[in-house]
This record gives structure tokens, C-alpha cells and sequence, in this order.
């Protein structure tokens, strides 16, 4: 027997059932089989008494005697009810099929040992179908503690292959297969962690003989799989590191000094500081950048950007950074200009609506090489667009690259003396705080960095919760703050599925407003995705400059919009927005010098889920622990950047949960690649071979956003 045999090697599996099996459950082999971890146990260790069943008790064991049997009638055939006591109580047992059979077999008066489903029906406990048998006949059989509780699917059932079934082939297989289970962890690392082998871990995960046993098995099985995961994402990266060779910005020049000494508007943080400091070490390294900087909303990352490029173009080469909507992209072009208005540097701005003929200006100056800055859309990717040397792009507010896009950034760079492309430098940034434990599996190979400190003097936004009957309060609230002078933004949910509604929420939300702030005394600018970009650039223009003191939006301004003299955000139906969506909006306002106000409307009707949220932006404006809060309400999969990663396919291990062992398997992947890059020693040969074999069969691909 080898594990790399089809499941028809094991007892009483047909073919057809192993082609079920396997375009249900993705099992083929037999070591696919083992590795088919169950994901509860049924505790028969453990005895209830009747009246401790509750309305979420699940599968319980219960002793006790049949008092009554009585036949119900029901519309097609009739049912058999059982009256079951213990000491504390009675319930019920019911059969719909074989109640004549059962009748006969049932013996009053003596005690048994059942175990079932509760359902609950008229307030009284009832149990349909009960495995059961006598107390002399359950004490005379070995009871394994606990049984595993496999995944499953209704077609699965339907066809015969139940949990019962599923446990029947497992345990033969791991008879016949017991001998030939490989150990997969070097024995270092079995001592170090006191980990069980490879063989125990197996038979325990599948029958546990008691739960330490099991939680050691599974700590065991959870290790293992982050730790392969670590190996590779970590070999990757090294690999990367080593191979991939990049533009050498070796030298800080004028551009750069002249402009940190004379126009820079600010000290730059700490952090700032130090995420530079990260990225001239990359770029003057002869390697190649692919770099994550994370920093929370108002954070300064672009000033990071600009002074990034401008070791770009120190060093002969054009820079580029992309936004993902064109407001965004203007304001950037807007920002830099008055940035760079007293040095020589040229730049441009190019987007979807950008004139042919400004565009074409913009392609001969790029491929000239007199322009060294182009701000824009994905108009950039476009392939057009051709650079005389780009030597860095920076993409802004990370937008997800498919792999054809990804593939034309890359195109965009330059060649090396053998004709190979030499890529641009990569820096994402990205205000979406990716909490810690994610951005360590799913960017494992991404080199990050965090600007984790703000910049001085901010005031913290004051938030609060009203629900939607103290609107009148809010809109006096508003009308203060106007009449000292500040902004507001009203934003509405735009949710694809129901498009249709939301705009119209917009739009009564709009004449309601209109109303309560009439003109001329007030002047309010409409912004959302169905208009024109020329209207709407025309009344963010009205909004940014002044002309207008309330801005009536849906989330087209969630990300980088920045008009400082706006001090309130009023988010309607919020319990509607996600976390980090909130988070973001919220990131609107405190920009400026005056104290700042979320306020949060909401209806009254609120989900648990709804709630959470809300009661998390009023309590912090941590990015980072927000995050950290989202992934615990939905999970890792709607997180972005997972979808592509091999974290989901996890077997075992759940990245929210055991983010602990995450943690030590990656510090000790980290470590043994550290001393040997290769795995080319003699004590790591079993880790060169496995992760060979993972290697092959399963995808932990790179990405860069
Ligand atoms: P984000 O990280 O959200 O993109 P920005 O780069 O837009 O943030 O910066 C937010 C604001 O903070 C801008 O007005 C910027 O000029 C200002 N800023 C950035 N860095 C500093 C600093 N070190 N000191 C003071 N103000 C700063
Ligand atoms: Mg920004």
C-alpha cells in the first residue's frame, strides 16, 4: 500500500463513491483521505440529564427508561412517540419509519443509553430517530472517547456515504496505512516544540483517545501546515530577493536634498523617517522593490511617495504613481504640483478623460524622457503609455491587479544587457490596515512596512452613534458648525446589489437636506458614481475651494479625498457600511486644524454584527485594531488580498484563531531559512522534500496588489 493510491485501495470503496468522494470533497488518494481532518467530535464521555438540554444543545447522550409508547396518526402513515425519563424529567423520542419493527424491539421499564439530534417541539424536548441500546450492551463495548464528525455534503448522504460510512473508511485505511505514515517535521523541530510525530498526530486527529491527546494532535497538524506555508512564502521571497534584479537608485542627489532641505512643509515623523530609510536600502540594492507600505488614513504616506520618486529621477530614471479613481489621481497631481512648483521637475497628470491631444504631448514626453512624473488612472497601464526608463511605479490606495495588468506594469520597465526585462520598483500603499496576522501569511513574500505614528498635533475625530430620530439634533449640530465656518460631509450607502434603491436613498436624502439647508444661506455639492467625471470634478472643486458647505456623497470620496477645512462626517445608515469602508469615510475629516465629529446614523432595527461595528468606531480610531475586529466579523476570506493566497485552503489551521502558532511557525521557517537557504543540510532533508512535493501540488502564489 502507498498513500499516493486512489481511495478504491480501501475497503468498501467503489469506484463511483471515490469519484463522489472526490468532486465533493476534492479526495482522491489515500493520503488525501487521511488529511481529510474532521472538524467536530461527538464527546461520548459525556452524560446529560434531561432537564440540562437547552434550545442550542446539539447531540447529546442521555440515560434513562421508555415509560409510554403511543402511535400518533399523522396525513400519511402515522408516527411512533416514546415517553423517555431520567431522575429530572421526561422528553420525547419519535420515529417516522419503522415504528412497527421499533415497537416490538422496545422494552419498557429498562435503561437505556440513547444519543441523538434535539429537536424542540411544543416546549418539550424531543429526539428523532435515537441511536440506542441498552446500558448492559453499551458497558460491555470498548467506547472510543471521542468520534470525529467529517465534512460533508448532501449529496454525499444521500447517496449512503454518511458520517457513520466515512468514519468506517477511515479507520480501515489507518489499519492498513499505519506502518507507511512518513514523519514530515525534522526531528529538531519535533523536540523543540514537543510536537507528536507525524503517525500519532494522525491516528488521534481521526480518534482521539482522549482530548489532550486530541489537542495535542491538532496543534501538532496546525503547526505543520503554517509552517510549510511560512517555508515557502519565506524561500519566495528570498528567492526573489536574490534573483530578480532591479534598477540601482545608488546615490541620494540634488532633487532629493534640495527638496528636503528647502520645500519640505513639515518634519517628517519617526516613522516616516524609518519607511524611508526601508526603501532607499531596497532600490540602492541592485534587487528588486516589491514593498508594501501600510499606513493608516492621514498617516502622510504620500509625501513618502513623492520623496521615493524623486531618488527615482536622482538616479536617471521616471517615476509613476497610479490612483484608483481619477478624483483621487487629481488631487495627487494638484498636491505635487505645489509641492514641486519651485524645482525643475516635470510632471503630468493622465487619466480616462485626458484630451488626445494633451495625450499625446504626455506620450512623445515620456518616451523622450522629459517628463519624470506621470500621476494618473489605470490609464497608465494603457499600452500606449511607453517610458523612456521608469524606474519605480507606486500605486496608491491599493487597487487589485489582475495578472495581465500586473504583467503590463512590469513591461513598462526597462532592459537589461542580455534583453531581459528588468521591472520598475514596486511600492503599494495602502491606508487598508491589513492586520498583523493576515499581513503575515497572505504577504508573507511582500516585503511590508508601516508608518504607525501620525503626524503631530492631530485631534482626535470625536464619533458618535445617533439613531435616525435624532436627526433633527444632528442637523442643529450641522448648522453650528457651518456658521463657524467648517464643512460637512453626508455620505450615503452605495451597495451594488441594490443599486437602484440606493440611489434613490441619495436623492431623497438630497431634497430633504436641500430643504433643511436652503439656499442661498447654504449651498450643498452633489457627488456620486452615476454622474459625468467632469460634474464631478466640477463640484468637488465647488466643495475643496469653499463655495459649497456641504458635500452629499456616496463612498466616490471613501478614499484620499482631502478638503482639511471639513469637520463633520455624517454617515448615513452606517450599520449598512462595512468596518474598514466606516474607518475610511471617517478618514475624511480631522484633517485639518479644528476638532472633527463623526456622527454614525442608524436605524434602530441593528444586527449583532451591525452593532459590533458601530460600537468599534465609537471606541477607537486605531486602523489596526479595527482590522483586527473585521477579520474576526468576517472572516478571512472577505479580507482583501486572501483570495489569491493559499491561506483559504488551510485544512487545519484558522489564521484568526491560531494566529499564535502562526507566529512561532513562521519564526522558526524564518530561522532554518536564515542558516540554510536551500534546505541543502542533511537535518532539513525532510523539509527539502516536502515542500518539493507541496511545491507541486498546491498553489501559494504572490501577488502583488
Ligand atoms: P495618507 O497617508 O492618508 O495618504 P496624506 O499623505 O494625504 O495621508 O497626508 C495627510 C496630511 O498630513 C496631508 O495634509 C499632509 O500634508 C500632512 N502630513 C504628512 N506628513 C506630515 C508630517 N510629518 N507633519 C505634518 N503634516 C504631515
Ligand atoms: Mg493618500
Amino acid at each position: 500500500m502507498n498513500l499516493n493510491h486512489p481511495i478504491t485501495y480501501i475497503k468498501g470503496i467503489s469506484i463511483a463513491r471515490a469519484e463522489l468522494l472526490f468532486s465533493e470533497l476534492r479526495v482522491k488518494t489515500c493520503k488525501d483521505l487521511l488529511h481529510l481532518f474532521p472538524f467536530r467530535y461527538i464527546d461520548k464521555t459525556q452524560f446529560y440529564s434531561i432537564n440540562q438540554l437547552q434550545r442550542n444543545t446539539a447531540e447529546v447522550q442521555i440515560v434513562g427508561k421508555i415509560t409510554a409508547l403511543k402511535t400518533v396518526k399523522q396525513k400519511r402513515g402515522s408516527r411512533l412517540v416514546a415517553t423517555f425519563q431520567d431522575a429530572t424529567g421526561a422528553m420525547e423520542l419519535v420515529w417516522f419509519k419503522g415504528a412497527k419493527w421499533i415497537k416490538d424491539a422496545i422494552k419498557k421499564d429498562t435503561t437505556y443509553v440513547i444519543y441523538g439530534k434535539i429537536n424542540w417541539y411544543n416546549g418539550i424536548a424531543n429526539m428523532p430517530h435515537p441511536e440506542m441500546e441498552t446500558v448492559q450492551d453499551y458497558k460491555s463495548k470498548l467506547q472510543s472517547a471521542m468520534q470525529p464528525v467529517y465534512p460533508s455534503t448532501e449529496k454525499l448522504s444521500n447517496k449512503g456515504i454518511t458520517n457513520k460510512v466515512l468514519r468506517g473508511y477511515m479507520q480501515s485505511l489507518l489499519q492498513q496505512s499505519v506502518g507507511i505514515i512518513e514523519e514530515t517535521l525534522p526531528s529538531y523541530l519535533l523536540s523543540e516544540y514537543s510536537l507528536l510525530d507525524k503517525k500519532e498526530a494522525l491516528l488521534n486527529i481521526h480518534f482521539p483517545k482522549s482530548q489532550e491527546t486530541l489537542t495535542k494532535a491538532q496543534f501538532r497538524l496546525k503547526f505543520e501546515e503554517l509552517f510549510f506555508i511560512q517555508l515557502q512564502l519565506i524561500q519566495k521571497k528570498l528567492l526573489r530577493k536574490s534573483k530578480l534584479k532591479g534598477f540601482q537608485f545608488s546615490k541620494v542627489g540634488e532633487n532629493f536634498t534640495e527638496f528636503y532641505a528647502k520645500h519640505l512643509p513639515f518634519t517628517l515623523t519617526n516613522a516616516q523617517k524609518r519607511v524611508l530609510r526601508e526603501i532607499r536600502k531596497d532600490v540602492g540594492s541592485g534587487a528588486h522593490m516589491n514593498r508594501l507600505l501600510q499606513g493608516d488614513v492621514g498617516s502622510g504616506k504620500t509625501i513618502v511617495a513623492l520623496l521615493t520618486m524623486l531618488l527615482a529621477i536622482d538616479n536617471g530614471y521616471q517615476a509613476t504613481i497610479m490612483a484608483p479613481t481619477e478624483i483621487l489621481a487629481i488631487q495627487h497631481y494638484n498636491g505635487m504640483i505645489s509641492l514641486l512648483k519651485n524645482t525643475s521637475i516635470r510632471l503630468e497628470l493622465l487619466t480616462g478623460s485626458t484630451r488626445t491631444k494633451k495625450r499625446r504631448e504626455i506620450h512623445e514626453s515620456l518616451e523622450n524622457g522629459s517628463l519624470d512624473i506621470l500621476i494618473g488612472t489605470h490609464a497608465v497601464l494603457e499600452d500606449k503609455v511607453v517610458f523612456q526608463n521608469l524606474g519605480i511605479a507606486i500605486i496608491d490606495e491599493q487597487h487589485r491587479f489582475g495578472v495581465a495588468q500586473r504583467s503590463k506594469l512590469w513591461q513598462k520597465g526597462g532592459l537589461d544587457d542580455n534583453g531581459k526585462v528588468i521591472p520598475p520598483h514596486i511600492l503599494v500603499m495602502t491606508a487598508t490596515p491589513i492586520p498583523r496576522t493576515l499581513a503575515m501569511s497572505v504577504y508573507g513574500d511582500l516585503d511590508v512596512s508601516v508608518i504607525d505614528e501620525l503626524p503631530p498635533g492631530r485631534k482626535e475625530i470625536k464619533t458618535v452613534h445617533r439613531y435616525d430620530s435624532n436627526r433633527l439634533g444632528v442637523f442643529k449640530f450641522l448648522k453650528d458648525e457651518i456658521a463657524k465656518g467648517r464643512q460637512v460631509y453626508i455620505v450615503y450607502p452605495l451597495i451594488q446589489e441594490s443599486e437602484a434603491m440606493d440611489y434613490k436613498d441619495l436623492m431623497d436624502g438630497y431634497e430633504s437636506i436641500s430643504r433643511e439647508f436652503p439656499t442661498p444661506k447654504y449651498q450643498i455639492s452633489i457627488v456620486h458614481g452615476q454622474m459625468k467625471s467632469a460634474d464631478k470634478d466640477y463640484e468637488m472643486e465647488r466643495f475643496s475651494n469653499g463655495e459649497t458647505q456641504i458635500m452629499v456623497a456616496t463612498t466616490v470620496i471613501e478614499v484620499g479625498v482631502n478638503v482639511p477645512n471639513a469637520s463633520v462626517m455624517v454617515i448615513e445608515s452606517a450599520e449598512r457600511f462595512g468596518l474598514s469602508q466606516l474607518h475610511q469615510l471617517r478618514g475624511r475629516v480631522g484633517r485639518g486644524a479644528d476638532q472633527s465629529f463623526c456622527i454614525l446614523l442608524s436605524s434602530y432595527k441593528l444586527s449583532s454584527d451591525g452593532k459590533t461595528r458601530l460600537e468599534t468606531m465609537v471606541k477607537t480610531a486605531d486602523g489596526f485594531e479595527i482590522a483586527e475586529v473585521d477579520l474576526k466579523l468576517r472572516g478571512p476570506g472577505n479580507i482583501m488580498g486572501t483570495q489569491q493566497s493559499g491561506i483559504l485552503h488551510l485544512k487545519i489551521a484558522d489564521i484568526v484563531k491560531d494566529n499564535a502558532i502562526l507566529a512561532q511557525a513562521r519564526v522558526s521557517a524564518l530561522q532554518i531559512l536564515q542558516e540554510d537557504p536551500n534546505l541543502g543540510d542533511p537535518k532539513n532533508e525532510i523539509l527539502l522534500m516536502v515542500s518539493n512535493q507541496l511545491r507541486k501540488n498546491t498553489a501559494i502564489w504572490s501577488n502583488i496588489s
